[in-house]
């Protein structure tokens, strides 16, 4: 039997559940997903959107559209970016805001040519100075 994964934001108001397995967990270093995630990189990771349901909180959820399709859903409430979302599909989601151990680990750090000066990155993990070769 599948887990199932559990994701909040910071207030609690808005929660999902996941009943499928993370895909291509990754940290994207570039400035914009700095800025995006609040954090020194984004921590993000797809889902199957047929196995993704909102538990509550929906109604909560504003969507800002970062371009080519995609955007970001936040909690209006507390400002937790919680899901990425692709022409109106829930595409993927923040590991920040998943509860609990998910089962998978960050696989590939991207853009690490352009990770802001303060940041240390990490020892024995892949990385790219720009998008990986199979550029997905
Ligand atoms: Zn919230
Ligand atoms: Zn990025």
């Amino acid at each position: 039997m599948v887990k199932q994964i559990s994701g909040e934001c910071f207030c609690g108001e808005v929660s999902y559940e996941f009943g499928g397995k993370l895909r291509d967990a990754r940290s994207c270093h570039c400035s914009r997903c700095r800025k995006a995630f609040s954090a020194q990189a984004s921590a993000y990771a797809e889902v199957d959107a047929a196995k993704f349901n909102w538990v509550k909180g929906e109604h909560l959820l504003t969507t800002y559209a970062t371009g080519n399709g995609f955007g970001l859903q936040f909690c209006s409430r507390c400002g937790s970016t919680l899901c990425g979302v692709y022409e109106g599909a829930v595409h993927g989601v923040t590991l920040g805001c998943v509860n609990g151990d998910p089962g998978v680990e960050i696989g590939r750090h991207i853009f690490v040519g352009s990770k802001a000066a303060w940041e240390v990155l990490p020892d024995g993990v892949p990385m790219y100075d720009e998008a990986p070769p199979d550029n997905r």
